[in-house]
């Protein structure tokens, strides 16, 4: 073809794309498929891509996605966006309407002033103001607080539902001029059939599922990828008006949105408008009764007096105009019977119990599940297995239980029981509680797996090891750990399989978004982290009552794992076990006398004995032999030899004051302090703060409980023989 028919075809196309958005978005009436409407778009991106002389920055080719932005700016609005007061009752309605008719009589000098009421459906989306200059999108931002929103403009780029220019419309009555500046307000939003294809897809990469359509709206409008937001369809259906150069580009509500439906912006088509207040009644009533029938989410109808100098008149009070109210339509509700209970286990490890009821149609769908959200909720509400229930959706999608019909109740009912095992892998489960000194059944807020293997888990527990203050992998952050995972073919469940993404260095670059030098950058990260030592390690398995400083202190005092791994329990807790009476002490661990190590770990009575039950568990040591065959270095990096041992210069007695208490049976008393004085030793006569060391034979009193008491280090008979022999 020749420059001049390719030019002309380009042409042909940018307009004839653009007419199939228009009728496909504004007229509701398509006049191509999707997949005629990608192959011609298609044929127009090889055509422009051979004349890039004829560049247009507003071709529908533009609309598939650019380079992500960095960031969201703030655009001050020309006008505030203004909230609706809400309206829950016909009454209320009709409260409003007198209010207005009185407001507007009030001037009306001769006779009551006729009033035209506007409503329409209220969408359940995001505000958006779209800002046209001279018939070209400038700007779109997003309610925000009102005053100030964020800019995102490349979004509404690729939203066809949006157009980037406007233009006088075909075949509509009506050629409105297009004013140098025209702001349009309405709502994005999605459709549910697009809501639940966009689920089915992060569902089958194994990703979260969305909220709700609103929440996928935010969700695709805030992001900064324009490509994501391309592919997500979004839908556009404006409201109202900002600021607009030219007063006389529409007399009312219902003229305004005739204008820009005109130009090729979408509007409701479930708009009445009339003065017989009745008439707005009703229309409210049917659209009740029919909402559910639409392809997207609807909470109410907006009501509106529709002329705006009338508006201008009534004016605004502190938070909302008074010229406009929302109808909000009250959550459906029914009862059915719970069938039983799942219990499911989150990403964090909290067990929640849904329910499995009699299937029902409810606000739309058939609901079939609903939460319970936890166990205490359901002890308080006495909700047993075959009662009667009543089910409510919140935010209208996910339904929840209300409670129960208690005089329905039959003798089968069922108690429900609260899992003691995990679901999912069988491990320990702990409940949690408000308060946990006040361990009440009735008011139980969570309950945990705490098997730091669960499946269920092991994403989370992948981002936490690899965060900063953990083990620092740069480039292995939440995204790229899903997309690995979702990639398949590459192991990363546990924390060694890390270690061993660099035998997986090909299939890493084929993930999109990754690409040789981030992968490499990525290999480097890791490598690196192999050396950052025991305590990170430790703080990183996101072990419960381990954080970073109790994992130091354990460092400090545990040369390596193995070390760590066989010290007895009281080893990770000493100065818990310090605080006990002596006595007692030894009989707690079945020991005769211990050597007290001067340090303390941030662990307790309580939990010392948790985290030692854990190191010792199978999954911590399977962990811990595997990152050691991946080449994890598990020395602590930390590790000080505390005073009691050998290695101070002198020996272990040079410049300490001990004192000798009770029977000794290998050594004369006196013979024994001569002894270590010529080891370098002071030996004293009464236990003080200043006192190093107590050596305590058998029958020991009140010397031993005041060393105990001050926290200083006791040693037995046969701990000071072993280092007499040593040294
Ligand atoms: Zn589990």
């Amino acid at each position: 073809m020749s420059r001049l028919q390719d030019t002309q075809r380009i042409h042909h196309l940018r307009t004839l794309l653009e007419r199939a958005n228009r009728a496909y978005y504004v007229d509701g009436a398509p006049i191509m498929s999707d997949a005629e409407f990608d192959a011609l778009l298609a044929e127009l991106t090889e055509l422009e891509v051979r004349h890039p002389e004829v560049e247009d920055p507003d071709s529908p080719t533009r609309r598939v996605g650019g380079e992500p932005v960095k960031g969201f700016t703030q655009i001050r609005h020309a006008l505030p966006m203004l909230s609706i007061d809400n309206t829950y009752d016909a009454e209320g309605v009709r409260e409003w309407a007198a209010r207005m008719h009185k407001a507007l009589a009030g001037d009306g000098l001769f006779s009551p002033e006729r009033v035209v009421f506007a409503a329409e459906p209220k969408i359940d989306g995001l505000a958006l103001s779209l800002r046209y200059e001279k018939g070209v999108l400038r700007h779109a931002v997003t309610r925000g607080d009102g005053t100030t929103g964020d800019d995102v403009t490349h979004a509404a780029r690729v939203i066809r539902a949006i157009p980037m220019k406007l233009s006088v419309g075909d075949g509509a009555p009506g050629r409105p001029r297009i004013p140098d500046v025209l702001e349009i307000r309405g709502e994005v939003f999605m459709s549910l059939r697009e809501f639940a294809r966009i689920n089915s897809d992060l569902e089958a990469s194994g990703e979260d599922a969305l909220a709700n359509p609103r929440n996928a709206t935010t969700g695709t409008l805030k992001n900064l990828d324009p490509k994501l937001i391309a592919s997500r369809k979004l839908l556009f259906c404006a409201h109202g008006r900002g600021e607009l150069s030219d007063p006389d580009f529409a007399p009312s509500h219902s003229a305004f949105l005739g204008a820009v439906r005109a130009l090729g912006v979408p509007v409701s088509g479930r708009l009445t408008v009339s003065d017989d207040f009745e008439r707005i009644l009703s229309a409210i009533d049917e659209f009740g009764k029919d909402r559910r029938t639409l392809d997207y989410q609807t909470d109410g109808m907006v009501v509106r007096v529709d002329d705006f100098a009338q508006q201008a008149r009534l004016g605004l009070t502190s938070k909302s105009p008074r010229w406009i109210t929302a109808y909000k339509y009250p959550p459906d509700r029914k009862t059915t019977t719970l069938l039983d209970v799942l219990h499911q286990v989150g990403k964090t490890g909290k067990i929640t119990p849904r329910a499995v009821m009699k299937p029902i149609p409810l606000a739309g769908t058939v609901v079939q599940h609903a939460t319970l959200h936890n166990y205490g909720q359901v002890r308080q509400k006495d909700i047993r297995i075959g009662d009667t229930i009543e089910i409510e959706k919140a935010g209208e999608i996910i339904p929840y239980v209300v409670g129960v019909v208690h005089h329905a109740r039959t003798a089968d009912a069922r108690p429900i029981t609260a899992p003691e095992h995990c679901p999912e892998c069988g491990g320990p489960v702990e409940p949690e509680y408000p308060d946990p000194a006040n361990p009440d059944p009735l008011w139980e807020s969570a309950r945990r797996c705490v098997n730091p293997e669960c499946p269920a888990q092991v994403r989370e527990k992948l981002i936490w090891f690899c965060g900063r203050k953990q083990m620092d992998i740069e480039g292995l952050g939440e995204k790229t750990i899903d997309a690995i995972r979702a990639e398949g073919g590459i192991p990363l469940d546990h924390f060694a399989d890390i270690f061993r993404l660099a035998e997986h260095r090909q299939a890493l670059i084929g993930i999109d978004r990754l690409g040789e030098k981030k992968v490499d950058n990525l290999l480097a990260g890791i490598e690196a982290a192999k050396s950052r030592g025991l305590a990170r390690v430790l703080a990183g398995m996101g072990i419960r009552h381990i954080g970073d400083s109790t994992a130091k202190n354990l460092a400090r005092h545990f040369a390596d794992i193995d070390e760590l791994l066989a010290a007895p329990v009281w080893k990770l807790m000493p100065m818990a076990v310090n605080r006990m009476s002596p006595r007692k002490r030894l009989e707690r661990f079945g020991l005769t006398l211990t050597v007290t190590p001067e340090y303390e770990t941030g662990l307790g009575e309580d939990t010392g004995p948790i985290v030692y039950a854990y190191l010792h568990s199978a999954p911590a040591q399977r962990a811990f032999e595997q990152l050691k065959a991946v080449g994890v270095d598990l020395s602590s990096k930390e590790y000080t030899p505390d005073s009691s041992g050998t290695a101070a210069g002198g020996g272990p007695f040079a410049g300490k004051t001990i004192v000798l208490t009770g029977t000794l049976d290998a050594f004369d008393r006196t013979a024994l302090s001569e002894k270590l004085e010529s080891l370098g030793a002071k030996v004293t006569g009464s236990v003080s703060k200043k006192t190093h060391l107590v050596i305590a034979g058998r029958e020991a009193g009140s010397k031993l409980d005041k060393a105990m008491e001050l926290g200083i280090e006791v040693w037995d008979e046969a701990a000071l023989l072993k280092a007499l022999s040593a040294g």
